[in-house]
């Protein structure tokens, strides 16, 4: 796909797949993927004061003050790298962050809802593993490591991320029932920007491949229309 100004949303529940869509993405438009998860975590093991104030809050389940995850983006969308597009991960996930975005002016040309079915989601979820040393992904189920527990990348450890935790996955379920599912049906009805819902799961057998396929499609549809 090519030279257009590719500025995404990826919207979705936990566990829709947002994060290996958004890596999926940025390698096919050359353009980066901004997770503010992945940012949040970086800045809580460097123990910055973002870090401290955000941390207790991630590994609950529930979300990091508006003002704080708004800031996060703007500083991170001046950057020379995002001129040519981005992807964002993980933000908007309130009604005052999608209207941040409008409010400071920031283009967005897709928002992408990746739709997945509730039962899928604590499948997916509490299956992940991710290595303590190089931050690999894997999952017991759909991508298991060649040996249980260790990392094929770099022979770390593999950990379940403490926000993986049943009883905090069901929390961040009920989370994006209450305050993300909102931000859906704000870009549904936006004047400018069109919301394409994305089938991300309505089978265990969709792969993520599968998936980006079905986004590929999205965009180069906007693109030639
Ligand atoms: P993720 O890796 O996207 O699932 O994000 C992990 C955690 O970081 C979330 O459960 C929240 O605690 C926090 N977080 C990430 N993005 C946001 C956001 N846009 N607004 C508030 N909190 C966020």
């Amino acid at each position: 796909m090519t030279q257009e100004l590719h500025r995404i949303i990826l919207l979705g529940p936990p566990g829709s797949g947002k994060g290996t869509q958004a890596m999926l993405l940025s390698r096919d438009l050359n353009i980066p993927q901004i997770s503010t998860g992945d940012i949040l975590r970086e800045e809580i093991n460097i123990g910055s004061s973002i870090g401290m104030a955000a941390g207790q809050i991630v590994s609950s389940g529930q979300l990091v003050p508006d003002n704080i995850v708004i800031e996060i983006v703007k500083k991170r969308l001046i950057a020379d790298d995002c001129q040519q597009g981005f992807i964002l991960d993980g933000f908007p996930r309130t009604l005052a962050q999608a209207q941040a975005i409008d409010t400071h002016q920031i283009g967005i040309d897709q928002a992408l809802f990746l739709d997945v079915v509730d039962a899928l989601i604590l499948k997916r979820l509490s299956g992940r593993r991710v290595c303590s040393k190089c931050n690999s992904m894997f999952h017991v189920h759909y991508n298991p490591p060649k040996q249980v527990g260790i990392c094929d990348r770099c022979g770390g450890d593999l950990v379940i991320r403490k926000d993986d935790e049943e009883s905090t996955i069901r929390k961040r379920i009920a989370v994006y029932h209450q305050q993300t599912a909102p931000v859906i049906e704000y870009y549904q009805k936006h004047p400018s920007i069109c919301c394409h819902r994305i089938d991300a799961g309505s089978t265990d057998l969709d792969t993520p491949e599968t998936i980006a396929a079905r986004i590929r499609d999205v965009l180069y549809q906007e693109q030639t229309r």
